[in-house]
């Protein structure tokens, strides 16, 4: 197929100007082994699909209807859930467009937005869509970000914990320092993987949900995408005091009142009530992390300690991107960025223990050679 000729003569300024967002490709090819979107390699709890199925035979006319559009049935299972009240409970189409409206609602302000410079490659072209003025924090040497290179005057401050792509966990202690030093600016902790992170003492909660109670300025999301293998459905949320849900119910009434169609939220509620299968699929995605971890140890790759369902890892000789396109020669799928600092580094998402093996023999052979 030719493809034609895009002709932007009706196009808008800023539409002229956006350099949108690439996600990870999703090649149909059958036998691919397909480590480069961090999705779950386990299926949905099967009690997502008997809610959408039920939801469609038996209430036929369902779909005729619209859905309701605060996606109440399924804010409360998530109130429920991590205890907090019904007003403190956010939902939209997948994380992204809560980040979308997160911008919007509290990040367009004279003030910029600090983010750190290797993370969520979505934020710089939100910055952008927004009209947000985006300042990248370098991450220390190690990764790590450090609270206190976030010691300057901003509107907002946004961080992925656990990070991506590098994998590591930033503590609580950090973050409620970042939200006491900037009593005026929003702070969101996006975490998208924060289900795989696990504190050394177990019993210590790992989540800045912990943290909405006692400052009302952070705002916390959250996706179905990862750890609860909805990729596809597009369900994510946001946790924070009322005030900052209610910024973003305003801004979502004013761009998109019914974001959730009735299948995502029938499927997303059933998935948060099967706590035990969310509980049991965590924890085998983690155990499969930490054999990766030490297989690719064993072929001499420095692998970042991760709390997440992937892992950054660089290759003994630096020589990442010759490896993903091997790799890729062989039907198995890896992500690489071509960016400073990282461009030795492979980012691996969990997979099961055959792909696993697959892509241990297909490395084992490939720095044999
Ligand atoms: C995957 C991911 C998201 C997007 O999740 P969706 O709910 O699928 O839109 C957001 N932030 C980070 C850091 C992610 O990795």
């Amino acid at each position: 197929m030719s493809e034609a000729k895009i002709d932007t003569r009706l196009w808008s300024t800023k539409a002229r100007n956006l350099s949108p967002y690439v996600p990870g490709e999703q090649p149909q090819h059958n036998n691919l082994c397909k480590l480069n979107t961090n999705e779950n390699p386990y299926p949905p709890s099967p009690k997502v699909a008997e809610a959408i199925a039920q939801l469609l035979v038996e209430q036929a006319t369902a779909l005729r209807l619209y859905p309701d559009p605060e996606s109440d049935a399924l804010r409360s299972a998530l109130a429920d859930f991590y205890q907090l009240e019904h007003n403190q409970v956010f939902v939209g189409n997948g994380s992204d467009e809560v980040l979308a409206l997160v911008f919007a609602s509290f990040f367009l302000k004279e003030r910029p937005v600090l983010a750190p410079d290797i993370s969520y490659s979505f934020y710089p072209v939100y910055g952008q869509t927004f009209g947000v003025n985006l300042i990248q924090i370098p991450l220390e040497s190690d990764f790590s970000i450090d609270p206190d290179s976030y010691r300057q005057p901003c509107s907002g401050i946004i961080i992925a914990n656990p990070n991506a792509p590098t994998g590591l966990l930033l503590s609580l202690d950090a973050i409620g320092k970042l939200a006491s030093e900037h009593p005026n600016a929003v702070v969101v902790i996006d975490e998208a993987y924060i289900d795989f992170a696990q504190c050394e003492d177990d019993s210590r909660p790992v989540s800045a949900i912990s943290l909405i109670n006692e400052y009302d300025n952070i705002l916390v999301t959250q996706t179905f995408s990862k750890s609860r293998s909805l990729a596809g459905l597009r369900v994510g949320m946001a946790f924070g005091n009322a005030s900052l849900i209610e910024a973003l119910t305003r801004m979502k009434n004013s761009f998109n009142s019914f974001p959730l169609d009735k299948l995502a939220q029938a499927g997303a509620t059933a998935s948060v009530l099967d706590t035990e299968y969310f509980r049991q699929t965590c924890q085998q995605v983690i155990d499969l992390r930490e054999s990766l971890t030490v297989d690719l140890t064993a072929l001499g790759y420095t692998v970042l300690p991760s709390q997440t369902n992937f892992i950054f890892a660089r290759p003994k000789n630096g020589n990442a991107s010759a490896v993903a396109q091997a790799l890729r020669e062989q039907g198995i799928i890896v992500r690489h960025f071509d960016k400073p600092r990282i461009q030795d580094y492979l980012r691996i998402t969990v997979g099961t223990p055959e792909q696993h093996k697959r892509l241990i023999e297909a490395l084992t052979e490939l720095h044999r050679a």
